[in-house]
């Protein structure tokens, strides 16, 4: 008889690799957190290269005494929807803080940044809508239009000449609209989209633009909007998404509008409606996070310095990059089994990084993904210079031990 676990055969077969080589990569533990860029595993100190904390606000005096506040006054969850009795007076405050800051009427705020796109995306798009989305859109994208009736069309990443193509392929789109989806820095390569041009695009045909700027909200543009402020095109957004996870140090997630008609979708989106509401803390952590966001010329000053730092010395190594500088670098490796040693080997050497493999990544590419953070010093970008110094002396060795454990 057949088993419901069959199917994951191959993938089992991955993990044991994995396993034979070191640790698996979709299950660490990190057994004590010091600070933003310091962690501890076992008995080792980790230096923190692979947590999306950009402005390093994880253990910002403000946030933490904004968020222990949360609890000491309003508890520890709110144990109920948006629509129900989860919205408190902080939700709908944080909401109109984010609307401020992007110079927006309406932002809804959601429990995570992946139920934000879901929600959104389905929310806004109807059976006879069509969605226009980058080749390299993030899961939670993908997801939103698998929960609506539009039909979807993918353009070549970062290309608004195919998207042209493609909107003037579809002509005029009968009883409906065309949604175009598309994200501001993107995570796995850090390379950014020439939001500007889509924007040209988009609206030359009559379409709606649709902006996650997970990460890069609160680390590109003068005041910290993200990559449309940064290239001056943030009041001709029709719609920005954005995460509490990454720069904002805490869980959640937001979607903003110019269009105040947005309001009416909190009455129809599934993953705002049946899904309990953000934390007190979590809200709290956000609100104050935000205020740092907009006086964080300093600390997006220190990230950039430190991404053109790491990015010139790996390169002088001779790694293959996959971007220009950006906060988050990804290097590129031949394959899989090879990017796993060496993600091991990272850590065994004090280093935490990213391993990101197919079927998440783009063109199957395996890479040792490092996101930076604004808490990260010159001294700690030399020790993971260091470290990949290291590694590549170490290859020699590695190979040998790797064939030894596969064989
Ligand atoms: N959008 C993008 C582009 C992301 O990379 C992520 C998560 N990494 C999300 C949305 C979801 O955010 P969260 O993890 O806060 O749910």
């Amino acid at each position: 008889m057949s088993s419901l676990f069959d199917k994951y055969a191959p993938l089992q077969t991955r993990v044991d690799m994995m396993m034979k080589i070191g640790q698996d990569a979709l299950g660490v533990q990190f057994d004590d957190i010091l600070d933003a860029t310091r962690g501890r595993i076992g008995n080792r100190e980790i230096l923190l290269a692979g947590t999306n904390n950009y402005l390093g606000l994880t253990f910002d005096e403000d946030c933490m005494k904004a968020a222990q506040k949360a609890v000491e006054s309003h508890g520890t969850g709110t144990t109920g929807s948006r629509v129900a009795n989860g919205s408190y007076a902080e939700h709908i405050d944080l909401e109109k803080a984010l609307a401020d800051h992007l110079g927006m009427p309406s932002c809804i705020v959601f429990t995570t940044g992946y139920q934000t796109n879901l929600a959104a995306i389905a929310g806004l798009a109807g059976d006879k809508d069509v969605i226009f989305m980058d080749a390299d859109a993030h899961a939670c994208i993908i997801d939103g239009t698998r929960l609506t009736g539009a039909s979807t069309i993918r353009f070549r990443h970062n290309s608004p000449e195919d998207l042209d193509k493609r909107l003037k392929r579809r002509g005029e789109i009968e009883g409906g609209n065309a949604l175009v989806v598309i994200e501001g820095m993107y995570s796995m390569f850090g390379d950014i989209a020439p939001v500007d041009e889509f924007v040209d695009v988009t609206h030359r045909h009559g379409g709606y633009l649709y902006i996650d700027e997970a990460h890069s909200y609160g680390v590109f543009g003068p005041t910290g909007c993200g990559i449309a402020e940064e290239q001056g095109v943030l009041d001709k957004i029709d719609f920005i998404s954005g995460t509490f996870s990454k720069s904002l140090a805490s869980v959640g997630g937001f979607c903003a509008s110019r269009h105040k008609e947005f309001e009416i979708t909190r009455k129809i989106m599934r993953p705002y409606m049946f899904t309990a509401s953000a934390t007190p803390s979590n809200i709290a952590a956000a609100r104050a996070a935000v205020e740092k966001v907009k006086a964080g010329g300093h600390l997006r000053s220190n990230l950039k310095e430190r991404a053109q730092q790491l990015h010139a010395g790996l390169k002088e190594m001779g790694y293959d990059l996959c971007a220009d500088a950006s906060p988050v670098i990804a290097v590129r490796r031949p394959n899989e089994a090879v990017a796993a040693m060496e993600w091991n080997w990272l850590i065994e050497n004090g280093v935490y990084v990213n391993l990101a493999v197919p079927p998440g990544t783009p063109q199957s590419s395996s890479l040792l993904r490092i996101s930076l953070s604004a808490a990260h010093t010159e001294e700690n970008i030399n020790a993971i210079l260091k470290a990949f110094g290291e590694l590549k002396s170490a290859q020699g060795e590695m190979m040998q031990n790797m064939a030894a454990k596969l064989a």
